[in-house]
C-alpha cells in the first residue's frame, strides 16, 4: 500500500476504510456486498481486523480475501499474542496465497476477563516482534504496517518511551502506521511531530471515527482509554437520546477534524466504518473527496455492465 501513497501527487487526499469479520455467515454475506458498494467511494485500500487471539482467524481470511478478489487492495490485522502454535506462520502463508501481502502488525490486548496483559511466549513479546518475523521468514513479501498512539498507550507509563517503541517497530521494518482514535487534533499534532523530529519517517495515518451511537461511543472510547474534549462530550450528551443526531454530529466532527489535519499537511485517513457505509460517505461527500452520489452511481453502472463484444 506505501507504493500506492507514493504514486499520488503530494497534496491529494487518500484515505482507507476498516471493516470486522461479521458473527454470522449471512452478515459476511452482507458486508460483502456493503464492501462492494463503498468501493465506489474509492478508498486507497482496505484493512479488516482480527480477533483477539486468533478467535476470527477463519472469518477475517475470508472477508479479507473477498475484498482483495474484488480489487481492493487489503490490509489484514494479525496479533502475535494469545495465539495457538503454528497459526501465525499458517496465517501468513494463506494470506500471501489468497494476494493480501499488506498487514497491520500487532502485539493483542489481554484476553477477556483478564486486565492486565501478559506475554504468552518468548518469542512474542511485543509487536516489533511481529513485524521482525515477518520480515525474517517473509522477506519483503508483505508491506508492513503498525499501531501508534498519539495520547500514548495504555500500559505504558512515558509517552517519550512510546515514541522510541514506534521508532523500533520501523527500524525492525514497519513500513506505516495507523493510530488508534482521538479525538483532539491538537494533540495528535503535537504527537506526530514529536514522532517526526524522532526519525519515524514513514507515513502516519490518523484513526478517525465518525461516531454513530452515543453509547457505543462511549464503551468503545472507553475501552481504548481515548480522552474526549469535553466540549465534544457537552454536545453529545445534549443529543444522547437522538440517533439521528448523534450521527449528523459525527459526520460534522469526522469533517471538521479531518479539515484541520489536511491544513496541517496530514493527506491519509484511516476511517473506522463500523462495517457501515452512510456515515463515511457523508464525511466524504462533505470534503468534496468523492463525486456527488449520481455521478459515483452512473460510474459503478458503467464498470458493472457487460460488454458486448462489439
Ligand atoms: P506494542 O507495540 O507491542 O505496544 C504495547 C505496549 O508495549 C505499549 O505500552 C508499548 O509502549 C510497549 N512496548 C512496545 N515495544 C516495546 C519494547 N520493545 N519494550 C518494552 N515495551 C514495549 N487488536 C486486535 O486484537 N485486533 C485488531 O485488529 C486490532 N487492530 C488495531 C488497529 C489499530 C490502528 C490500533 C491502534 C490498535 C488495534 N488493536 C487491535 C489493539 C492492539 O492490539 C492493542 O492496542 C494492544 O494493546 C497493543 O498493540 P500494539 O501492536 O500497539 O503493541
Amino acid at each position: 500500500v506505501t507504493d500506492k501513497i507514493a504514486a499520488l501527487p503530494d497534496d491529494r487526499p487518500y484515505y482507507t476504510f476498516e471493516c470486522f469479520p461479521p458473527k454470522t455467515e449471512s452478515g459476511l454475506v452482507n458486508l460483502i456486498d456493503r464492501i462492494d458498494r463503498m468501493s465506489a467511494l474509492n478508498p486507497l485500500w482496505m484493512h479488516v481486523t482480527w480477533g483477539a487471539g486468533g478467535s476470527t482467524q477463519e472469518r477475517s481470511l475470508e472477508l479479507a480475501g473477498a475484498s482483495q478478489g474484488m480489487g481492493l487492495e487489503t490490509c489484514l490485522h494479525l496479533t502475535c499474542t494469545n495465539l495457538e502454535q503454528g497459526v501465525l506462520e499458517k496465517t501468513l502463508d494463506r494470506a500471501k496465497k489468497a494476494g493480501i501481502l499488506n498487514l497491520l502488525a500487532l502485539r493483542g490486548d489481554p484476553p477477556r476477563g483478564e486486565e492486565y496483559w501478559t506475554a504468552s511466549s518468548d518469542d512474542f513479546q511485543h509487536a516489533t516482534d511481529l513485524v521482525r518475523f515477518v520480515r525474517e521468514k517473509y522477506g519483503d513479501a508483505f508491506c508492513i504496517g503498525v499501531a501508534g498512539y498519539p495520547e500514548g498507550h495504555a500500559d505504558s507509563p512515558d509517552k517519550q518511551a512510546d515514541v522510541d517503541y514506534l521508532f523500533e517497530k520501523q527500524e525492525a521494518g514497519a513500513d506505516f502506521v495507523i493510530t488508534q482514535l482521538f479525538y483532539d487534533v491538537d494533540v495528535f499534532m503535537q504527537w506526530y511531530r514529536r514522532c517526526r523530529e524522532r526519525g519515524i519517517t514513514i507515513p502516519i495515518i490518523p484513526g478517525i471515527m465518525p461516531i454513530q451511537n452515543y453509547l457505543s461511543f462511549r464503551r468503545m472510547t472507553n475501552l481504548c482509554g481515548t480522552q474526549i474534549p469535553p466540549e465534544i462530550l457537552a454536545d453529545l450528551e445534549r443529543i444522547q437520546h437522538d440517533d439521528a443526531a448523534v450521527k449528523t454530529y459525527g459526520v460534522e466532527l469526522a469533517v471538521k477534524m479531518m479539515r484541520q489535519l489536511y491544513e496541517n499537511g496530514i493527506r491519509g485517513f484511516h476511517l473506522c466504518t463500523l462495517n457501515l457505509e452512510k456515515s463515511v460517505t457523508r464525511v466524504l461527500e462533505a470534503l468534496e473527496w468523492v463525486e456527488p452520489a449520481e455521478a459515483r452511481t452512473r460510474t459503478s453502472r458503467q464498470r458493472t455492465l457487460p460488454t458486448n463484444g462489439g
